[in-house]
């Protein structure tokens, strides 16, 4: 799941420019300027006629003079224009994803992690749908730098983060939380399905082996679990419920999956 361009939800309606700039990214600048030449033709053509038949003069020269002058400005103009609009739209949208993700993982960052989750967590309560989160942290990961290297350590994070991100639907979210943690929000997922979802991305990440400078590199991740409780105030709660549940996963000898205590059902351990 690539990092997906979502409408924030703090963000006004699209105006009508951002219509047209999105309209030209989507057709693409060689149809947008045909269109745009076509629709100035026909304008000009519609003006020439009438001013010609006002004055009562020979209609065909004039049309011919105006479809000479339109074809040879037209589409150079329209060319610059489209195209600065093509590049606006274009930037724009690499901004807006450059602002939401996480380089290195390739997931969501934190900020944008918040804001979806807000929204998550709103429309959960809601609709009174399940909604679960799940924090991870890679095990002994100062000691996987010390050992390896620092760039080791970024590539290894960026192989934990894609095999997570393997066991996810398309509907949840996956974020850097900050340093090696990440953090999952599951909607319509109650403790039970993300405690499996948990499960299946610790084995993951307990199967990868990275090969480094000829060395073989392994790691574990510790996860927590949370889900959603009439009692849950806020989103960050709900991280501070699986971050206890982290943190218990971690003194329980890690590579294990640990339940926030008030929906406990147990740890699962390899
Ligand atoms: P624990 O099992 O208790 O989580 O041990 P740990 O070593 O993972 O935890 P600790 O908090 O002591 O150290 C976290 C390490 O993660 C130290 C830091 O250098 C490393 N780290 C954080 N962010 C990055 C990153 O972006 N790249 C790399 N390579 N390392 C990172
Ligand atoms: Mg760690
Ligand atoms: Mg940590």
């Amino acid at each position: 799941m690539q990092a997906r361009l979502r409408p924030c939800p703090a963000t006004a309606p699209p105006s009508r420019w951002d219509r047209l700039r999105r309209w030209v990214l989507r057709i693409g600048l060689a149809r947008a300027n045909l269109l745009y030449t076509g629709l100035v033709l026909a304008a000009s053509m519609s003006i020439t006629t009438l001013i010609t038949v006002l004055a009562g003069r020979a209609l065909p020269p004039a049309l011919f003079a105006t479809a000479v002058c339109v074809l040879s400005v037209a589409p150079v103009t329209g060319y610059v224009i489209l195209k600065l609009l093509y590049e606006l739209e274009a930037s724009r949208l690499r901004i807006r994803q450059l602002a939401i993700t996480d380089e290195l993982t390739d997931s969501f960052n934190r900020r944008h992690f918040v804001e979806l989750g807000e929204a998550e967590l709103l429309r959960a309560r809601r609709y009174g749908t399940p909604l679960a989160l799940i924090l991870l942290d890679a095990d002994h990961f100062k000691q996987v730098n010390d050992t390896h290297g620092h760039q080791c350590g970024d590539v290894l994070l960026r192989e934990i983060s894609l095999a997570c991100r393997a066991t996810l639907r398309s509907t949840d979210l996956l974020a850097r939380f900050g340093g090696e943690e990440l953090v999952v929000l599951l909607p319509q997922t109650d403790l039970a399905g993300a405690l499996a979802m948990a499960e299946r991305m610790r084995d993951q990440v307990a199967g990868l082996s990275l090969a480094w400078r000829g060395r073989t590199v392994e790691v574990t991740v510790s996860l927590g679990v949370a889900a959603l409780r009439p009692e849950t105030p806020t989103l960050d709660a709900l991280v501070h419920e699986a971050d206890v549940a982290l943190y218990e996963a971690k003194r329980g000898g890690r590579n294990r999956v640990c339940v926030a205590s008030a929906g406990r059902r147990g740890a699962s351990a390899a």
